[in-house]
């Protein structure tokens, strides 16, 4: 089988190996898209130096073949989606149902082992909780976007948004674009802040029913004027810095909730007046990874096509083509870029 490994900065070998067999609990996967998230783009563009690296960790495959022990019914041929999970099951954070935080979730270098999550090969052996069956006529490449779905998910149910809430979504990338179009979902209004003027439109496409440029509209007098003064009932923060964070907080209703989703980077505190928690009950949290659940309930959505994601899908490439994949992946004009295997 071929696999891609990243080698150095801006250098991606295929090679030529053995195809795996699984063991115990094992499933081997024969994958037929990978999206490159910024994870693998960070090796790619030398931004993460640690290589040889084996990326892929957005996967849509089928089932190969069944190690024993296996408990999940699955069949040869099966349509799935493989959400890269570590989970031991046994720490305290898997016990309480917190499995996205498990303590020894993180995956680290053994010798002797190739590095990485490993999705970007014709076949890949995985733990058969990394599997989850989707619809069989499921677009591949839809497949791609689940492990995303999954941690956006999370990030909506966080926002606790009920039929007729507001929700101000902060940023129009792929994240802030799958949070608009769960928090459609869920009934709400959404009013997207983006200074970028294609990315405010795609939004709008994508479902949001404002979409205002914060460099030139006051987003919080926005927010109150299309709220009867209120206030966002859920305000969630994909992308910008300390001032949108800021300006989130001040655009919620009493009891809102702020679900911090992006990263801030580099990062510094943010100032807020504790009565303002006190008198007006904000909530403040963040959201982070998909779990087993949230993984879940993704396969349901897509399998049921709830949600529409080919909006999303920007550009596909050819394995022998992953260098010039790697570099639209990196382009602000693209949103996911996938690679296709065996055509
Ligand atoms: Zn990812
Ligand atoms: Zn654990």
């Amino acid at each position: 089988m071929k696999r891609a490994v990243i080698t150095a900065k801006r250098t991606v070998e295929i090679q030529d190996v053995e195809v795996p067999k699984p063991g115990p609990g094992q499933v081997l996967i024969r994958v037929k898209a990978v999206g490159l998230c910024t994870y693998e783009q960070r090796y790619f563009s030398g931004g993460v130096e640690d290589y040889p690296f084996h990326g892929g960790h957005e996967i849509c495959g089928e089932v190969a073949e069944v190690g024993p022990g296996v408990a999940q019914k699955l069949d040869v041929g099966q349509k799935v989606v493989v959400i890269s999970l570590t989970r031991c099951g046994e720490c305290y954070f898997c016990k309480r149902g917190l499995d996205h935080l498990c303590e020894n979730g993180d995956e680290s270098h053994e010798p002797g082992v190739l590095w990485g999550p490993g999705g970007l090969a014709e076949y890949m052996l995985v733990r058969s909780y990394e599997v989850f069956p989707v619809a069989q006529d499921i677009d591949e490449t839809w497949g791609t976007v689940a492990e995303p779905i999954g941690c956006v998910l999370r990030s909506v149910e966080k926002g606790n948004l009920r039929y007729g809430d507001v929700a101000v979504v902060q940023g129009a990338g792929i994240m802030g674009l799958l949070h608009v179009k769960l928090a459609c979902l869920k009934g709400a209004t959404v009013i997207v802040s983006e200074p970028d003027e294609a990315r405010r439109t795609k939004a709008l496409e994508a479902g949001a029913h404002y979409a205002v440029n914060p460099l030139e509209t006051d987003l919080v007098t926005f927010v109150r004027e299309k709220t009867d003064g209120r206030g966002a009932e859920a305000c969630f923060f994909t992308a910008g810095g300390n001032k949108a964070v800021e300006e989130g907080m001040k655009s919620l209703v009493k009891c809102g909730t702020l679900v911090i989703y992006g990263s801030v980077r580099p990062a510094s505190p943010v100032g807020f007046i504790p009565n303002d928690v006190h008198y007006d009950e904000i909530v403040i949290t963040g959201a982070i990874k998909t779990t087993k659940d949230s993984s879940q309930q993704t396969a349901r959505l897509l399998s049921e096509r709830s949600i529409d994601v080919s909006d999303l899908i920007t550009e596909t490439y050819p394995l022998e083509q992953i260098e010039t994949a790697f570099d639209r992946a990196m382009s602000a004009q693209t949103y996911r870029v996938v690679v296709l295997f065996n055509g």
